[in-house]
C-alpha cells in the first residue's frame, strides 16, 4: 500500500533498525520503546490489522510467532518472559494500520492489559 508507513519501512523507503527479515516477515525496533526490548514484527504483505486476518492470509501469523520465539531467544528475554501484543482498531488503540505484533520484554511488565 503506497501510503502505509510500515509498507514504506519494509520497502526501505523509510529507515528502520532491522532485527530480522525473511521472505514473509520484517522485524524492527519500535521508535518509541515501552520496554528495554520493544520490537515490531510485521507481515511483508499489507494486512490492515487483526480484524482482516483470513484463511487466505493467516499463514504469515504463524511465521510471525515463530519469529517472535526466535528473536526472544536471541535477544535474551526468552527465559524471563515477554509479551506479544497486537492492537486493533480505535478501541485497541491501533495507530498504524498495517498488522504488527509488539514483542516486549527485558523488564517486569505489569498485569494491566486495559
Ligand atoms: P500501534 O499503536 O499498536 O499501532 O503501534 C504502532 C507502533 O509503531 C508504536 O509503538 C510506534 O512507536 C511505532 N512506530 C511509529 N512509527 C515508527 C517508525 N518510523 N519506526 C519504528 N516504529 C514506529
Ligand atoms: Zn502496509
Amino acid at each position: 500500500m503506497s501510503d502505509c508507513l510500515f509498507c514504506k519501512i519494509i520497502a526501505g523507503e523509510i529507515p528502520s533498525t532491522k532485527v530480522y527479515e525473511d521472505e514473509y516477515v520484517y522485524a524492527f525496533k519500535d521508535i518509541n520503546p515501552l520496554a528495554p526490548i520493544h520490537v515490531l514484527i510485521v507481515p511483508k504483505e499489507h494486512i490492515s490489522g487483526a480484524s482482516e486476518i483470513t484463511s487466505e492470509n493467516s499463514a504469515v501469523v504463524s511465521k510471525i510467532f515463530e519469529t517472535a520465539a526466535k528473536l526472544a531467544k536471541e535477544l535474551g528475554i526468552s527465559e524471563d518472559g515477554f509479551r506479544i501484543v497486537t492492537n486493533c482498531g480505535d478501541h485497541g488503540c491501533q495507530s498504524v494500520h498495517h498488522l504488527h505484533f509488539h514483542l516486549l520484554g527485558g523488564k517486569q511488565l505489569t498485569a494491566d492489559m486495559g
